[in-house]
């Protein structure tokens, strides 16, 4: 059920749109632009072999970036000036838009509070293009492309990821595999009082686990699976639960640790 704060905040927004605003137009440039590129690097490798395991490390950097720009930028008012206007967009309006009571959207002009805005793809393609470059000359020219590759794919597995976070419940969302998994997570995520906290993945919740900031309590194959016969792992038992999982988590670390030694 949503809140009567919900349902204002929701009107507001959505009457703040302008008319001019096009829900297709946002994710079919983003979608084009990202496809574009990514199938323009492919045009220029050259024999490439074993360059593509740079996707690797890519990908893994991308999912700690990914939990660290969520946590620390989008969740943390920074006043500076870009970095504020991240901070609003996400903690002010997509977190009074989605709540773990709702989290959906109806229409399509509702894209413009679940993507980003294209001004993120650029600011990407801009670091891809920087880290590219150094692979290029470190390495050579196929590096360079796997890199931006890898970049660019990360991104538009968030943008879907996170789309499929915020649609009406269907047969693909419950059944794909990693799309189920994270849009539980996510969808607990949107509760108020563990957001600043927890599940901070939006593609697939490594870097949650490995940093103990995860509202399961499982390993790094469970956070990957969703295990359906696990009903316990609910919403209810996120908000009641994930505070002081991560406030024990450090204790238990500490507590394994010390055994270690004293073993
Ligand atoms: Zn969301
Ligand atoms: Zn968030």
């Amino acid at each position: 059920m949503m809140t009567e704060r919900q349902r204002k905040f929701r009107e507001q927004y959505r009457a703040a749109i302008s008319r001019y605003y096009s829900g297709w137009v946002h994710i079919g440039v983003m979608y084009s632009a990202g496809i574009t590129a990514i199938w323009y690097c492919v045009s220029q490798l050259q024999g490439a072999s074993w360059e593509w395991l740079l996707l690797v490390p890519v990908l893994i950097a991308g999912n700690f970036a990914e939990w660290g720009m969520h946590k620390y930028v989008m969740h943390r008012l920074i006043d500076v000036f870009a970095l504020r206007a991240i901070f609003d967009r996400h903690t002010r309006q997509h977190h009074q838009y989605f709540t773990d009571n709702d989290a959906t959207i109806d229409t399509v002009r509702e894209f413009r509070i679940v993507f980003f805005p294209w001004r993120v793809l650029i600011v990407l393609a801009v670091f891809g293009v920087l880290f590219a470059w150094i692979a290029s000359v470190l390495i050579n020219p196929n590096a360079g492309y796997i890199v931006f590759i890898g970049m660019i794919g990360h991104y538009m597995v968030y943008e879907t990821f996170h789309f499929c976070c915020h649609v009406h419940d269907n047969w693909f969302v419950r059944n794909a595999p990693f799309i189920n998994t994270i849009r539980r997570h996510h969808t607990a995520h949107h509760n108020m009082g563990i957001m600043m906290h927890v599940n901070m993945n939006l593609t697939f919740p490594i870097a949650d686990w490995f940093l103990n900031t995860s509202d399961l309590k499982r390993g790094l194959l469970g956070h990957l699976q969703r295990l359906q016969r696990r009903a316990c792992h609910t919403r209810a038992e996120a908000r009641d639960g994930a505070l002081s999982h991560v406030r024990n988590a450090g204790q238990a670390r500490h507590a394994r640790w010390s055994s270690a030694e004293r073993g």
